[in-house]
């Protein structure tokens, strides 16, 4: 134990990782998360099988839809078999809102979750009691991939609603053996005073929160390098590399993040070890994933992008076959560093319906927020505004400067500005307005970020 108990001391996870010393890393589950390939395909199969019959078996939903395409439970005999099953989109779960999809009696239910639906009804998901271990264990092998250890005291800004970010990650850090600290969303003042009164290690937040609670601090003189916090869990919206890098850096902590969704099982699909910081480790053994083309559905080659499409292989209350996560992402299974044998999602930056269309161009605003990183002098909040004007599309770029870049010289401003125009411009493709704007002046919030407001009719 003491190779863990020295990971204890700020920056020594990172450090050993840094060194190459993986072996001084703990993994939760070892015989799981270092399978040779072949055991947990083997498994998955086996899992794979029992699932679709469990399904089949239970919820007249999937029934209904394999009989009308001639497939039945016995007809998978390899994993491949997967695609000739239907895929699941969000509107089925919506559709068939609140229990149309549960395949256990609702007293055999032990919890349950929503996700906000944009219109209508929410997305509601079930979880009996094997079902919240294996989310449970999912949580806790991710945690201990980011360097927590037993003992680490970890403090959740999330909030404790219907969303499954804030209970996952309590229970999951819980069962690895943490002390939580369940100060919930919002009041950021509170959140530093605990971090200062209860010795925190480990913070649970957005990237977009931890980075507001980093300034927030900083000004209220918090000395963050002298402070016990360590790691930064993060997750609910993605973390482009430029953030991560400046929380790290003025936080004096290691962050990774982790991927999960409600409909799936909520987070806990993948996680970012130490040794390959652009991607995560899928538990393979709970997660049946498949990369498509979002236009066809048909798998895309090996590695390439596409669409992630997931069946959990253990998820008895509310089961989802081939769930389409609407993420773009490719997949590689080469070994880690870390030791971990599972396979690596590339984190996910872009969703299909992220997907902007500006004058007959596709642009992503995790393209934007890639240039943004590479520029000296500027935060990573923005915005982007979509609007008609005279009959065709205009974007405009709401980009936020540092205190030290923020000038009184119009020329100087001006030369800024213009010169973040054509790097948008040399990468969308296509032209954009830039408007600078002060320090401190792009809306903060404490859930997701919303980097873009189309105003298009
Ligand atoms: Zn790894």
């Amino acid at each position: 134990m003491s190779a863990v108990a020295d990971l204890t001391a700020k920056g020594a996870a990172l450090a050993a990782a840094r060194a190459g010393n993986f072996a001084d890393l703990p993994v939760y589950d070892r015989a799981r998360e270092c399978a040779p390939r072949e055991e947990i395909r083997a498994l998955q199969l086996e899992k794979l099988k029992a699932q679709v019959a469990w399904t089949y078996e239970r919820v007249a939903w999937y029934r209904e839809r394999m009989d009308a395409l001639g497939v039945a439970p016995g007809d998978i005999r390899t994993l491949e078999d997967v695609q000739k099953l239907p895929f699941t989109d969000k509107s089925v779960l919506r559709d068939t809102f609140p229990y149309g999809l549960f395949a256990v009696p609702l007293d055999e239910v032990v919890e349950l979750h929503a996700s906000s639906g944009t219109t209508g009804k929410p997305i509601v998901v079930g979880y009996n009691a094997h079902d919240m271990d294996v989310w449970s264990d999912c949580i806790a092998r991710l945690a201990q991939m980011a360097g927590v250890v037993p003992g680490d005291r970890v403090q959740m800004a999330f909030g404790y609603g219907m969303f499954t970010g804030g209970f996952g990650l309590h229970y999951g850090c819980q069962k690895l053996g943490c002390m939580m600290i369940p100060a919930g969303s919002g009041n950021t003042e509170r959140h530093i005073a605990m971090i200062g009164d209860y010795g925190t290690t480990v913070l649970i937040a957005t990237p977009s929160y931890a980075l507001h609670l980093c300034e927030v601090g900083e000004r209220l003189g918090f000395d963050w390098e002298a402070s016990t916090l360590r790691v930064g869990l993060f997750g609910g919206e993605p973390c482009p590399p430029g953030l991560k890098a400046e929380i790290e850096e003025r936080m004096h902590i290691v962050c990774t993040d982790n991927y999960g969704l409600t409909e799936v099982m909520g987070p806990g699909v993948s996680g970012e070890c130490l040794a390959s910081r652009d991607m995560q480790h899928i538990a393979e053994d709970h997660f049946l994933w498949e990369v498509v083309d979002p236009e066809t559905g048909e798998p895309v080659g090996e590695g390439e992008m596409g669409e992630l499409v997931l069946t959990p292989l253990d998820k008895q209350a509310i089961p989802v076959l081939r769930y389409r996560t609407h993420d773009l992402t490719r997949v590689v299974c080469e070994p880690c560093a870390c030791g971990r044998t599972s396979a690596r999602m590339q984190k996910v930056r872009a969703r299909c319906d992220d997907m902007l269309i500006i004058r007959g161009t596709n642009v992503f605003p995790s393209q934007v927020e890639d240039v943004l990183s590479g520029i000296q002098g500027v935060t990573p909040h923005y915005r982007i505004v979509v609007e008609t004007v005279n009959g065709l599309d205009r974007m405009t770029v709401h980009v936020e400067l540092k205190p030290e870049a923020f000038s009184d010289s119009y020329q100087e401003m001006e030369d800024l500005r213009r010169s973040i125009e054509e790097r948008l411009k040399g990468v969308l493709l296509v032209g954009v307005r830039v408007k600078l704007v002060e320090p401190g002046g792009i809306e903060r919030t404490t859930g997701k970020a919303k980097h873009v407001e189309d105003l298009r009719k």
